[in-house]
């Protein structure tokens, strides 16, 4: 019989799915897009929300809730939903309480993907954002708020600057302004960090990253801590405490308490927009998840062991880890990440640009891909991919350095891949 109080490694692989008498014992895939039954009338009270099942996928699937259980049970949530990608989880976290005329504050540093989300494709939808420093002082970050703010929203562990953001910081000052904080925890995964312990209201993912952990699929995740009492400011969350006319002029705070949040966002905008992963992807998620803790002790250890071995060679300029005593964030990462926060790893090498273009071309373990959080170690340099349009100088102003590498290091045998960055690094100096 499963327990609540079983610690999060024995959970990434007995919570979510658990099979009665005679069940398969891995998670079955239901491959269905419809459910089957016996009368109009037992349908109809589905659609009502008067008695619980499936009906159509894109709405619930046994395959995905399960997965999002165990996701819930990891974070420490009270309920979860599963998204096609991190962007649609962000997007579906942020509308589902903020629409046309309101404002959000979001730390500024955050992945480029969600800024762009924010910066341009949510102003154009009429939602307001103020961006702030992730070091912001208490007042700094209270000066942001304006009348309409719905939302503080921040990363974790920020990708690609690896910035720790004060999670309990953050959380108080939106608290005192009425609002909850929405936190990605895509990079520490809640065996490193539990935003929900420290303050934070909802959390998002990628599950993309570690939690699949094998570069199979995309996909995202919201988790509410049941938490934020959405009523005590009726009016702010007109959305959730009064009538929905589109479903029935349901009242999700008054029919679903503390699952308001996420069954709002799965009746309502699930149903209209429908980024609803496939149960075969969140299978493999959950096959993902079932070694999380493992794998993430290894690149955590992987990592701190890199961070070192980079500070001592000659050929690199500078590093940054949270886990170094030398980062700025080291005493927010003890704080928030006392076993290790994640397995990116940024530095510099040594001639800039092309320094660095050479560093890359001479790798023969780590891979060159547009992804992080891989089980398979891999590396981007972002002047000359991602933002190769940039100028020095502009590469400078938005915190990319042209020499700057973003090595997401695997779960390999450390040995080898400082092997493979130490011949990399003497290439890149010829
Ligand atoms: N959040 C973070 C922290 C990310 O790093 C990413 C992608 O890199 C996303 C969200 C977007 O996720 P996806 O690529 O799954 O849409």
């Amino acid at each position: 019989m499963y327990k609540d109080s079983y610690n999060i490694e024995t959970k990434c692989l007995q919570a979510g799915y658990q099979p009665k008498n005679g069940e398969p014992r891995v998670l079955p895939i239901a491959q269905s897009t419809t459910f089957k039954y016996e009368s109009s009338n037992e349908m109809g009270d589905l659609f009502d929300l008067k008695s619980e099942g499936y009906f159509y996928t894109r709405l619930q699937n046994p395959t995905n809730d399960a997965v999002a259980a165990k996701l819930t049970a990891l974070e420490g949530g009270v309920a979860g939903m599963l998204t096609s990608s991190g962007q649609a989880a962000n997007f579906l976290a942020i509308f589902n309480i903020a629409c046309a005329g309101d404002h959000i504050v979001s730390s500024a540093a955050i992945y480029g993907g969600t800024f762009n989300l924010l910066d341009v494709t949510m102003r154009r939808m009429g939602i307001d954002v103020t961006f702030v420093s992730p070091n912001s002082t208490r007042e700094e970050l209270q000066a942001a708020f304006k009348p309409n703010t719905k939302l503080v929203f921040g990363e974790t562990v920020s990708n690609p600057s690896l910035n720790v953001l004060d999670i309990e910081l953050f959380a108080d000052v939106a608290h005192k302004n009425g609002v909850p904080l929405i936190v990605d925890n895509t990079f520490p995964t809640p065996i490193n960090c539990r935003p929900f312990e420290f303050g934070c209201d909802i959390v998002t993912h990628s599950t993309t990253k570690y939690l699949e952990g094998h570069a199979t699929t995309i996909g995202g995740a919201i988790i509410d801590s049941g938490n934020f009492d959405w009523e005590r400011y009726p009016e702010k969350f007109s959305c959730l405490t009064t009538p929905d006319e589109s479903y029935h002029g349901v009242t999700y705070t008054k029919a679903f308490g503390k699952g308001a949040y996420i069954t709002k966002a799965t009746v309502q905008l699930m149903r209209d927009l429908g980024v609803i992963p496939s149960p075969f992807n969140c299978f493999l998620l959950d096959r993902g998840m079932d070694t999380l803790h493992v794998r993430m002790e290894r690149h955590c250890d992987n990592a701190l062991k890199i961070a070192k071995y980079l500070e001592s060679n000659k050929n690199v300029s500078w590093v940054n880890y949270p886990m170094l005593p030398s980062s700025k964030d080291y005493e927010l990462a003890l704080k928030y990440m006392p076993k290790g926060c994640c397995g990116v790893v940024s530095f510099g090498v040594k001639g800039g640009r092309e320094a660095a273009t050479r560093f890359m071309d001479s790798l023969q373990l780590a891979a060159v891909v547009t992804h992080v959080a891989d089980a398979r170690t891999c590396v981007l340099h972002p002047a000359s991919t991602t933002h190769r349009q940039l100028s020095d100088k502009q590469l400078e102003e938005c915190g990319v350095t042209p020499d700057l590498i973003r090595l997401s290091v695997g779960i390999e045998n450390a040995d080898d891949i400082i092997e493979d960055i130490e011949n990399a690094l003497s290439e890149s100096q010829k």
